[in-house]
């Protein structure tokens, strides 16, 4: 058995409900199990700014998907969730990335593990520390660490 952590984004239409269904999806993953969610967090959009707030959480798995039949099995939730009132080229009505897979380094062309950006988001970050507060991130260091560096950005727990 295999823990991963899963981060779920949403900006569309209602994102609080897009969060909380993507997590019934989650749990209906062949060959896994959902074990813990985070709270839901509200954030203020990073990179491009004109665009509503996100609703942001994370999600342990239990799973025996290895790591590419996991990110499938993500993208192919995102695509079905992406369909409802997604405009084009516009926010994405769902965004799901693999963080961790257990202490795994991946370097592969579509898949990177521990995903690159999860130490410096909040949006990851504080949803990951709820459910994780003792966690190392490989390559990183403890979790705890990280996250007065990013107390400035906008995070509010919903
Ligand atoms: P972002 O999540 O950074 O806003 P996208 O969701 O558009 O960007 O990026 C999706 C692509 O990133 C996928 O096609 C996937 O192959 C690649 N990718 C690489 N590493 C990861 C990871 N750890 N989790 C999710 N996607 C990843
Ligand atoms: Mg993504």
């Amino acid at each position: 058995m295999n823990t991963a952590y899963v981060a779920l984004g949403a900006n569309l239409g209602d994102p609080a409900a897009t969060v909380r269904a993507a997590f019934g999806a989650l749990a209906n993953l062949p060959e896994s199990r959902v074990v813990q969610c985070s709270s839901l967090y509200r954030t203020a959009p990073v990179g491009k700014l004109d665009q509503p707030e996100f609703v942001n959480a994370v999600a342990r798995l239990e799973t025996t998907l290895a790591p590419e039949a996991l990110l499938d099995a993500l993208l192919e939730i995102e695509q079905r969730f992406g369909r409802i009132r997604a405009e084009k080229d516009g926010p994405r009505t769902l965004d799901l990335d693999l963080l961790l897979y257990n202490d795994y380094f991946l370097d592969l062309p579509r898949l990177t593990l521990p995903h690159p950006r999860l130490h410096l988001r909040a949006f990851v970050l504080y949803p990951l520390a709820e459910i994780a507060p003792q966690l190392i991130i490989p390559g990183r260091g403890a979790i705890a660490a990280w996250l007065p560096a990013v107390a400035n950005q906008g995070i509010v727990k919903l």
